[in-house]
């Protein structure tokens, strides 16, 4: 089947576990030359500094993420969001780097025959038309949810990223603002992601991960939200509570973490902080629900941290 609409010719792609870049292609969105990264040597695994900081390799698979044991006892938003991602099948082929720069799961930017920003087109299909699982914060001209799990739990975690042009980027630096409805990240042409660094966990942190989603397990979630969370005489001292699924990029929920900052880890400062979770949303006609299930898990979240 030709593609009814004509695509911009890109520059060459990077081809990791073509857990995502297969589909694309098949459907001749990704019609440029490849680049295949998957036997880079040394790109996968996880090493360990003397201070506690892990660096990832950008090809090691979720899989390895899901089941390493330092890794789940230092960063336990991580191992659970790679734990719950997808399926056992995609895990252990899908990398950590395809995942933080992979497309975006928009049913009118996957289908072929129609036209979007994402495609070179000048406007959003999604905005006027079926956005059930569109962003609830509506940041930009696109309104595709940003699709990477891991991304949103990096975030948690200020995760740092070195490229093959870079080192020292934020997570957020690569994954832009949302406001290039064109791009799904902020990474140049030809730029590669070759490790993401974890700063050593806090002392006495808790963190844990959920999501809200359409079916039991091989899906992107409705909403995602990462949390954690340092308690001592029973007062929030640390709060990270970082969300994917309702925006164009992952969210950090910063109206929550500063209700929560230095506050009692109480039922009530809960229910508020979990209120003011949608704090700066502006849901579309068909997203508000999202808001309800950001709310719902941001508070089963604190609730369990604090228990
Ligand atoms: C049924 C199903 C359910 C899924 N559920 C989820 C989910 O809940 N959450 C979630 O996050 N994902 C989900 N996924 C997506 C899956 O996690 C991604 O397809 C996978 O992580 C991509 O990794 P990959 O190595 O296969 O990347 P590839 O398909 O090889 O590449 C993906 C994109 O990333 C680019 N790329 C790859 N590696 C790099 C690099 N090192 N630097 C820069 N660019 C790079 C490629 O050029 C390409 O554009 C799901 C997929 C399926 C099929």
């Amino acid at each position: 089947m030709t593609s009814a609409i004509s695509i911009p010719a890109p520059p060459a792609e990077f081809r990791a576990a073509g857990t995502d870049l297969s589909e694309r292609r098949r459907s001749g969105l990704s019609q440029g030359p490849l680049i295949d990264i998957a036997a880079t040597p040394n790109a996968a695994g996880i090493e360990w500094d003397a201070n506690g900081t892990a660096r990832i390799g950008a090809l090691t698979t979720i899989e390895t993420m899901a089941i390493d044991l330092r890794l789940a006892a230092a960063y336990p938003g991580v191992a659970a969001s790679a734990q719950e991602l997808a399926t056992p099948q995609i895990r252990h082929l899908a990398t950590l780097g395809g995942n933080i720069a992979q497309r975006s799961r928009c049913w009118y930017f996957r289908n072929p025959h129609i036209d979007c920003l994402k495609k070179g087109g000048s406007d959003c299909p999604s905005r006027d038309g079926n956005h059930l699982y569109g962003v609830a914060f509506d940041l930009g001209p696109c309104v595709a949810p940003h699709p990477s799990t891991m991304a949103a739990a990096l975030l948690a975690y200020d995760a740092e990223i070195t490229t093959n042009q870079r080192s020292g980027l934020m997570i957020d630096e690569v994954l832009g603002d949302g406001s290039d409805g064109a791009a799904d990240h902020a990474l140049a042409p030809g730029e590669m992601i070759e490790r993401i660094a974890l700063p050593p966990p806090l002392r006495g942190e808790r963190a844990l991960y959920k999501r809200a989603i359409s079916r039991s397990y091989a899906e992107w979630p409705l909403a995602e939200v990462c949390a954690r969370a340092v308690i001592t005489d029973g007062a929030f001292r640390f709060v990270r509570i970082t969300a994917g699924g309702v925006a164009p990029v992952p969210l950090r929920l910063s109206a929550s973490e500063t209700i929560l900052q230095d506050a009692p880890a109480s039922a009530a400062i809960i229910a508020e902080a979990a209120r003011q979770a949608s704090k700066g949303a502006n849901p579309l006609p068909m997203t508000a629900y999202k808001l309800d299930l950001l709310s719902g898990l941001v508070r089963d979240l604190l609730e369990r941290l604090a228990a």
